[in-house]
Parts: structure tokens; sequence; C-alpha cells
């Protein structure tokens, strides 16, 4: 097994997705405060031993890289470094669930993007909505989502409309709001990473708050007309990934992955089982391989 995954730049993953080459799903697992060191390593080695992430997960006939199946694992700080050795040459990518705003200083108790770039982090989940729920606005994760771009970590910025405004209506109006005021630039087209032509490399993960932990995942309708929105709200900053996540399991994952605008799923509860974080990306590659079938077929 190759480390062409650990090896390669965020900063380049991400361009190749914002060209438009990215056709294939990324599955990430959030396993917020969860992970003592004896059970993380156990968690860890069950996945590297089924092939998580390796290259057999892609579908026969697929090409190398963009049209595959890339995993990423998002443990607490605390584990970030020893998930880091217990991968090896595993090709997951390793993401953090938060970072500072600011370079370094006195912000006790606080992690900057430096020092997750330094502990070997590819991926930083920003704006979760239990972060948000703890009084995180959007202004503040703007500008963790800029320090993280300054240190070439792939933002993955959360947005999600609660029950109520769901029940009201609202729930595009509510996404649109929170997209705008969490991203540091425009979403008119000129954000960039600092200056460079290409735009920023994000991900996008709709999470709506009443399904996050509940067991109740969204329908395929109402995950269809949210991406299809946050596609063309996107549209100016090249080709975004959209994630979707809440109560994803290995029941629904493929149903989901198959929607015109999901490219992959952020999971919470089943990343913490390997059997069932395993399925899920067997998921992602049969969808992969299902479509290339039609396509070959059309
Ligand atoms: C999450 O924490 O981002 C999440 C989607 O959790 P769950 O899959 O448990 O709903």
């Amino acid at each position: 097994m190759t480390n062409s995954f650990t090896n390669a730049s965020a900063k380049d993953a991400g361009a190749a997705w914002l060209g438009g080459e990215f056709a294939g799903k990324l599955v990430v697992g959030n396993w917020k405060m969860n992970g003592l060191a004896t059970d993380a390593k156990a968690l860890v080695q069950a996945l590297v031993a089924q092939g998580a992430g390796d290259k057999s997960l892609a579908p026969q006939g697929q090409g190398q890289g963009q049209s595959d199946v890339q995993l990423a694992i998002c443990p607490p700080f605390t584990l970030l470094n020893p998930v880091r050795q217990w991968l090896g040459a595993a090709p997951l990518w390793l993401g953090a669930q938060d970072c500072h705003a600011e370079e370094k200083g006195a912000f006790t108790g606080n992690i900057s993007a430096a020092m997750l770039r330094d502990a070997g982090c590819q991926l930083c989940i920003l704006g979760h909505s239990e972060r948000r729920q703890a009084g995180e606005s959007s202004p503040q994760i703007a500008e963790k989502l800029a320090a993280a771009l300054r240190h070439q970590l792939i933002p993955i910025l959360c947005i999600g409309e609660t029950l109520a405004e769901r029940q009201a209506g609202q729930t595009l109006a509510v996404l649109a709001e929170q997209l705008a005021s969490s991203l540091p630039f425009p979403l008119e087209g000129s954000g960039n990473s600092g200056g460079g032509a290409t735009p920023a490399p994000i991900v996008l993960a709709y999470e709506p708050v009443w399904a996050i932990g509940t067991g109740l995942s969204a329908t395929l309708d109402q995950i269809a007309e949210v991406h299809q929105f946050l596609r063309q709200q996107t549209a100016a900053l090249g080709h975004v990934p959209l994630l979707y996540g809440g109560s994803v399991k290995a029941s629904n994952a493929a149903e989901i992955m198959a929607l015109g605008d999901v490219d992959g799923v952020l999971v919470g509860g089943a990343s913490l089982n390997a059997e069932d974080f395993g399925q899920i990306a067997v998921a992602a590659s049969t969808v992969l391989a299902g479509r290339s079938v039609s396509t070959a077929a059309a």
C-alpha cells in the first residue's frame, strides 16, 4: 500500500477538487469527544486491517486518486499524533475538529491551525453545530477558516438548520446566511487562500442539527434539495465538495451518496465502529461503481 494521500499536500488535493476533477467520495469520521488510547488504537488497527482507504475500495475500472473513495478520521486533539502513527502508511487523511483563529500566543486551552498541520492533519472540521450551540458565531468560524487555509488545512465547514427553522420554512435562508457569514471571502468567487489565483479549497458539510446524533436522518428529498441549493450557492468557487452529515450509517449511506450533489458524508456515531465505518466506505465505492457502469452504458 502506498502512502500517496498522506504525502500529498491538502492544497493540491483541494485544487484538484476545485478544478472539477473530483469525482470521488469523501467519507469523514468525526469522533467528537470520544476515544482513549487503547480503544482508539484498536479502532484504527481494525480500519487499517480491513483495508479502509486502501485502493481496494476503489471501484473496478476507476482511475487512481480523484475518482476513488477518500477516507478521513477526525479524532480528539489528544489522539492526533498517536493516530497518525497507528495509521502508518494507510492512505487515510487525518483531521481535527476545530482550530483557533490566531497563530499562537496566550490562548490557554486552544490549538492553532499551525499546530494541527504540524501534527500531520490535512483537514479541520469547523463550525460544527455542537460548537455553534456552545456559542461559536459565524464570524468567528470565518476567522478560523482563514487560519486553516493559511496552513494548508482543508476546512470542512458545517452548516445546518434547527428543527424549528425547518418547520418554519426557513431552511434555505438559514443555510445561505450561515454559509455567507462563515466564509472569510465572498461567495461571488473572488475567494482565494492568500493571494493566489486558485480559489480556496474548502469542503462544505450540510448537517441538519435535528439529525445529528438522533438516529433521524434527513430524507433523500430534503438532502437533494439542500445540496442542489448549496451547489448553486458555491458555483462561483469551483467544485466545492458537498458532504451530508446526520445519522449516516451503513444502512443509509449508499442511497444518500447516490444523490447527484452529494460528494460524501460526515459521520459521527458510526465512525466509532470500524465495521460500520468500513461499510460506509464500501457503500461509497459501490455508488461510484454503479455510476461508472451507468455512464458506460449510456
Ligand atoms: C456529526 O457529529 O457530525 C454527525 C453527523 O453525527 P452523527 O453521525 O452521530 O449524527
